[in-house]
């Protein structure tokens, strides 16, 4: 019996144990805190990421380890590595974890990115605005996630106070300088790379952001082939340059029909929630079958797809399990302002049947956003 450990017990880890209950695998998850959602369905030990002895009692009990969030510590990642086999590398994780190193990279490998700088001190950031110009983005180049530790920088006028916000981080975290992008569309690749070295993508998503936080995704993007294949070229070159194993994937902007990189996420993604209900293959099925060397299954669409992510707290289900091809995910978190507590998935045959169920959804719990992205799809 082969059981997956995983550090971090939020949703993501949830549906990694629940997807792997069919292989008939046993999981262990590690989390600071003993109400981890995770742990509704995997036996959970609570500690710190950086306490070896709750380390030591998770990797005793683990065939391999894995991440279901990117900021674990990235000692605490080649601790493990030498006890057990962690998945991804501990390298590929620690590049992932800072924008500066994951941005360089991408330029190294020919992957098209805003501009950008680092930014070490007050007169670094003075600079670096005057060279990349307004509007751009301060953010924090470790430990950010769903748009926290951002300050944009709309005139120049605006440098003072995106100091005073996260001038201080610049001694502990760092901080990088981004070109603001006018996209006309984001987009992910969510990918699974085998030990072997396959690689296998889904269908390119489209994505909505409100406030930094993904919104809604839509699969397959509306974009021509061409850019979908060169999406996928961007990032098998990022998978086969970090040596990964297991599913990431890589936030692109569109602008001008050009994909610019913005970010890797070193993990499952929420832009590939849907691929649940929605592909012959879920993404968080892969990953298992990617970290334990099994062979990896189909990535291809069952039709058109869409989440919707349940932000702060749930609305009411009925709407969506009306819809034939609707499908609800809990993850037993209690509300709180920001916090992802669920999402939904629509599937449909065709683009215009997709967009019906949506725009019924998004009426029913008078989400006039939802209606709107529906409007744009045929
Ligand atoms: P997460 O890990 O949850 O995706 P994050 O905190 O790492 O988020 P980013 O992905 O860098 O943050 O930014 C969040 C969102 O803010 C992006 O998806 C995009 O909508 C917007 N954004 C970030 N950087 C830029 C940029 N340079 N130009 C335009 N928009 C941006
Ligand atoms: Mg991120
Ligand atoms: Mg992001």
């Amino acid at each position: 019996m082969t059981t997956v450990g995983i550090l971090g017990g939020g949703q993501l880890a949830r549906m990694l144990a629940l997807s792997g209950a069919p292989l008939g695998l046993r999981f262990r998850v590690l989390d600071t805190v003993a109400d981890a959602c995770a742990g509704q369905f995997a036996p959970l030990i609570v500690g710190d990421y950086r306490d070896e002895a709750a380390l030591a009692e998770f990797a005793a009990q683990v065939d391999v380890a894995t991440f279901d969030f990117e900021n674990v510590p990235a000692e605490s990642a080649r601790w493990l590595s030498e006890r057990v086999p962690v998945f991804p590398n501990p390298r590929a994780l620690s590049i992932a974890q800072d924008r500066l190193a994951e941005k360089t990279l991408f330029r190294e490998l020919g992957i098209p990115v805003p501009a950008f700088a680092d930014v070490a001190d007050r007169a670094a950031l003075d600079a670096a605005v005057a060279v990349i110009g307004t509007p751009c983005i301060l953010k924090t180049r470790r430990l950010g996630y769903d748009g926290k530790g951002q300050f944009r920088i709309k005139s120049p006028a605006d440098v003072d106070a995106a100091w005073d916000a996260l001038g201080a981080q610049a001694a502990t975290v760092g901080l990088i300088l981004e070109a603001f992008v006018r996209f006309e569309r984001e987009l992910s690749v969510v990918a699974v790379r085998g030990r072997d070295g396959e690689f296998r993508a889904w269908p390119l998503t489209e994505n909505w952001h409100v406030d930094g936080v993904l919104s809604v995704s839509l699969a397959p993007a509306r974009v021509d082939a061409d850019l979908a294949a060169q999406a996928d070229a961007h990032a098998r070159a990022l998978a086969e340059a970090l040596d990964y194993v297991g599913v990431f994937a890589l936030e692109l902007f569109c602008r001008d029909g050009v994909l610019l990189a913005n970010e890797l996420a070193p993990r499952v993604h929420n832009s590939g929630h849907w691929t649940i209900e929605g592909s012959e293959t879920s993404q968080f099925q892969n990953h298992l079958r990617a970290v334990l060397g099994l062979p990896l299954g189909d990535t291809r669409m069952l039709g058109h797809a869409c989440m919707l992510n349940w932000i702060g707290h749930l609305p009411d289900a009925e709407p969506v399990l009306r819809e034939p091809g609707g499908h609800w995910h809990d993850y037993g978190k209690e509300p709180r302002a920001g916090r992802k507590v669920g999402h939904a998935t629509l599937r449909a045959d065709s683009p215009a049947e997709l967009a019906a169920a949506m725009a019924r959804v998004g009426r029913a719990l008078g989400r006039d956003d939802i209606v709107a992205h529906a409007a744009g799809i045929d």
